[in-house]
């Protein structure tokens, strides 16, 4: 009988054919990509940090390959009957294993399971693989009296001296939910072993399953002959999922076919008028917008991180952090210079942002972003350093969403139902784009920024800053050239 880990049951929860795959077709599934890779690397630090709240707790420390290994060593810690918790603990009972985040000894006797997971909410997947690892343990014969999912404390903040690691963790108690579900476990288990012995892998199409509870490493491979929607009914904007229901329920994919009856939001029937027309609609007062913009026009871009584990004092799990701005300023048409500001170093970046973002901007003028989230962080910084809060306000106060002009404005189906300057700007902005760019996207940059801090290679670091500040430069200098646009439309 096959042996099955915890991970490919839950890969074989998602989907039989993505089990059988991770079996017997694992060269199809797509590379990790950067940012998935950081997920794994925060679920490795907020696990390790989790221990840290049991002291004395004795760590398995064989990998994945040494199993063997890893049961005999949790079998002796276990019989000597002392430590107070384990970590990667190893079980097996009738072909089912599993590595425990922590058990932990009870005062009461028994054991506690936990499963650490670096996000702020409890996920019914969580739930599963919690039932699953109760189930090996249970048959393995430890009695397990209690068992719970630890997450991050959203409302924790850090006092910048010392994390105190009772009050950042949070326990989630699901003995009870995992109990009711270890029949089902149990049942689902034999059925995927017997399934994954099979020589032909089982029949599954593609669909929403494909990307829940996790994106599936084997999307590219099963969609390689699928042929998509043109326009499909995914770009109408806030499609309800009713409305959605009933257009797959009339077997209607394109958004060309929808009907001229069927009842459509204003926008949505924009989209749908354009993807007929195949050209740009201009369906707003761009010019009265404009005009609230003004001399002279800058434009600002932050880039952020977001730790899980807070660094900097009156932080949360996950803040965001601005460690990066770029301004552009236009002080006459075609007059356009540039100024931005990288931390470069692994302190607190906020009051250094703040002074030169201060510098940077002047004190009159309209400031041009594309989105609301420039506010969010100027406000995220005037609590941060209290002491410029009020010039912090001016800034703010001058702020001017050019994405709100876009949205209520214009639109073309090569938008394909994005107002993201990713999909407006090689529209509105003909061969401008940020293909040529190492860094093209904000969670990319975040991911890159956080290797460049641990990385001790001086030609690494300098080669990722300079990719950061390019990408940055590249979001405000894309700001101006789409002004100028839509003021031309
Ligand atoms: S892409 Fe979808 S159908 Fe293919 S293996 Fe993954 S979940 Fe299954």
């Amino acid at each position: 009988m096959p042996t099955l880990s915890k991970s490919r049951f839950i890969s074989g929860s998602q989907c039989h054919l993505r089990l059988w795959n991770d079996f017997h077709a694992r060269d199809l599934a797509a590379d990790p990509s950067a940012s998935l890779q950081a997920i794994f690397d925060t679920g490795h630090e907020v696990g390790e940090l989790a221990c840290k709240r049991y002291p004395d707790g004795h760590f398995v420390a064989q990998n994945h390959l040494q199993i063997t290994e890893a049961l005999v060593e949790t079998r002796q810690v276990l019989e000597q009957g002392t430590a107070p918790a384990l970590f990667e603990a190893a079980f097996e009972h009738q072909g089912l294993l599993t590595r425990a985040d922590i058990i932990e000894r009870l005062a009461s006797g028994g054991w506690r399971l936990i499963e650490v997971k670096s996000t702020m909410s409890l996920k019914d997947v969580f739930v599963l693989d919690v039932a699953f690892q109760l189930s090996v343990l249970r048959g393995a014969g430890l009695d397990v009296r209690d068992a719970a999912v630890m997450t991050l404390e959203r409302s924790y903040v850090y006092d910048g001296i010392e994390l105190d690691l009772k009050s950042l963790f949070k326990l989630h108690f699901v003995l009870e939910q995992c109990e009711n579900l270890l029949d089902t476990v149990r049942g689902n288990a034999r059925e995927m072993q017997d399934l994954v012995s099979a020589k032909e892998p089982p029949n599954v199409q593609i669909g929403d399953h494909c990307f829940t509870p996790y994106d599936c490493p084997y999307y590219e491979h099963c969609s390689r002959e699928d042929v998509f929607p043109d326009h499909g009914i995914d770009e109408l904007p806030s499609l309800r999922s009713a409305r959605r229901a009933q257009l797959n329920e009339a077997g209607i994919e394109e958004i060309r076919d929808i009907p001229d009856d069927f009842p459509l939001t204003n926008l949505q029937r924009i989209v749908h008028q354009t993807v007929l027309d195949q050209q740009s609609v201009v369906h707003g007062d761009i010019s009265a917008m404009l005009a609230e913009i003004n001399s002279p026009v800058r434009y600002l871009d932050f880039e952020t991180f977001a730790p899980p584990i807070p660094r900097f004092v009156g932080t949360s799990p996950y803040d965001a952090i601005p460690f990066l701005f770029s301004v552009h300023t236009e002080l006459e048409r075609d007059a356009v210079t540039h100024a931005d500001y990288l931390h470069e170093h692994d302190d607190d970046p906020r009051p250094h942002i703040v002074a030169q973002l201060i510098e940077a901007v002047g004190d009159e003028g309209s400031i041009c972003t594309y989105s609301n989230y420039e506010r969010t962080v100027l406000n995220s910084l005037a609590k941060a350093v209290p002491e410029r809060a009020e010039e912090i306000a001016s800034i703010s106060s001058r702020l001017f969403d050019l994405h709100r002009v876009v949205k209520s404005t214009v639109y073309h189906s090569e938008f394909r139902g994005s107002f993201s300057i990713k999909s407006v700007l090689p529209v509105l902005v003909p061969g401008m784009g940020y293909d040529d760019l190492e860094i093209s996207d904000g969670q990319t940059a975040s991911v890159h920024y956080v290797q460049a801090l641990n990385s001790s290679d001086s030609r690494d670091r300098k080669q990722i800053f300079e990719n950061l500040r390019a990408y940055c430069e590249r979001d405000t200098l894309a700001m101006v050239r789409l002004h100028d646009a839509l003021q031309r439309l």
